[in-house]
């Protein structure tokens, strides 16, 4: 297996992954979406709520409000020594009080542990009026998005097969160059050149739209271009590694269970 990395910042990793079946990159994918755990509100105890957000609603947006915090340092609740009940092992607690005219944004949250805030302290959460009152305590637990979608760490993951472009002698009447979506192709002196290949859709329009047959558009079904994204929880190279580990984790748990039955 061989990865190049393309692009890797904070909130995005890119790189192309070869030597890999299909169903290995999907899983990778899967695992990214379902099984890297991370902190999320859970319970919201409001003691006042005068905004113009029913109860629900403002538990239901401070749900979705995605926590950075180090994942490694909490329990699941179903699975820590407190048997569930809730202890400083297995949950944070958040308290949000204001009062308005003001926008209330996701920093405005006081958490009991420093190491766990909101990713981004400027989502806006509600607009209080002349005084309107918000007086919450929410209560953040470790998960995966396989239980809910809050606890979804990865937000936007895809891949596609790495684009292979053969490009023959042709007359460069630059119609290919004209017709393609992602304008990746570039007439050179007397022959067509491809910019960037990761670019590329493989809608095929620039085939169809030669005339000569000169251009053939195929796919390498053992190299994928694989695209992560986080909202923030944890950084993109943290997602990719939690989620390979994942992988690795169940699938050293089945040949556990295989060795058994032998
Ligand atoms: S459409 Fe065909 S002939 Fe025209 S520039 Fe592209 S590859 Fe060459
Ligand atoms: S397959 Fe589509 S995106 Fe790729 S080079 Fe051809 S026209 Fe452009
Ligand atoms: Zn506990």
């Amino acid at each position: 297996m061989d990865i190049d990395i393309i692009e890797l910042s904070e909130r995005k990793a890119r790189f192309v992954l070869s030597g890999v079946s299909a169903s290995f990159a999907n899983a990778l994918r899967r695992s990214t979406l379902a099984e890297v755990p991370v902190l999320a509100i859970d319970d919201v105890n409001i003691y006042d709520n005068t905004s113009v957000l029913f109860d629900e609603q403002l538990a239901l947006r401070l749900g979705l409000i995605p926590l950075k915090a180090n994942a490694k340092n909490y329990n699941y609740p179903e699975e820590c020594s407190c048997g569930g009940l809730g202890c400083a092992s297995c949950q944070v607690s958040l308290t949000l009080s204001a009062e308005g005219p003001k926008i209330v944004h996701a920093g405005d949250m006081v958490s009991t542990d420093p190491d766990v805030r909101p990713a981004d302290s400027s989502i806006p959460i509600v607009e209080l009026k002349e005084k309107h009152k918000v007086v919450v305590e929410a209560v953040a637990r470790l998960g995966t998005g396989r239980k809910h979608s809050k606890w979804q760490a990865g937000v936007a993951g895809g891949y596609k097969n790495m684009p292979i472009l053969i490009i023959g002698d042709c007359d460069t009447c630059g119609k290919c160059v004209e017709v393609c979506p992602r304008k990746i192709l570039k007439l050179e002196g007397n022959r067509v050149k491809v910019t960037e290949i990761i670019e590329c859709s493989l809608c095929k329009l620039c085939e169809k739209t030669c005339d000569m047959n000169a251009i053939k558009v195929s796919d390498d079904p053992e190299s994928f271009v694989m695209t992560f994204e986080t909202s923030g929880n944890i950084t993109a190279s943290e997602l990719a590694i939690e989620a390979a580990g994942s992988i690795k984790k169940r699938a050293g748990q089945l040949v556990e269970i295989l060795e058994t039955l032998g």
